[in-house]
């Protein structure tokens, strides 16, 4: 039995499917726009997220997440600082983190980093508990 849910863009009732919540009539609306800004940010080089949302008629908002997504990267020319990784901050143009992060992260190296503080402050712990004794 298919599942009718209301859209979460437009409230229209539309068949849910379990992938998407937002009715095919708004995720065609959806894939337009991200055209839209795509070729837009083909066209204008540099261009900040004022403007593509300015000239597109999208929300800078939704532009965000496409960039956050993955799914579109700011080709400015300074590579002006839009969005900020999300581990320590720094510029990045696309997705969520920045190329060293995300070659750190790949790595595991982070992880490595927080089990050793971990085991380090055990062993503090055992250390003092020895010593009152
Ligand atoms: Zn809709
Ligand atoms: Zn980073």
């Amino acid at each position: 039995m298919a599942e009718i849910r209301n859209c979460k863009q437009c409230g229209r009732i539309f068949q849910y499917t379990g992938v998407t919540q937002i009715c095919s009539r708004c995720h065609k609306k959806d894939d337009e726009e991200y055209q839209m800004v795509k070729e837009y940010v083909y066209d204008h080089r540099g261009a900040t997220i004022t403007e593509i949302s300015e000239e597109t008629g999208v929300d800078e908002d939704r532009i965000l997440r496409y960039i956050r997504a993955g799914k579109l990267e700011i080709i400015g020319e300074d590579s002006s600082i839009l969005i900020q990784c999300e581990r320590c901050g720094k510029g990045i143009r696309t997705g969520r983190f920045c190329d060293p992060c995300i070659a750190e992260l790949r790595s595991g190296l982070a992880g490595t980093k927080v089990e050793k503080k971990k085991e380090v402050s055990v062993r503090n712990k055992m250390f003092t508990a020895e010593r009152k004794k």
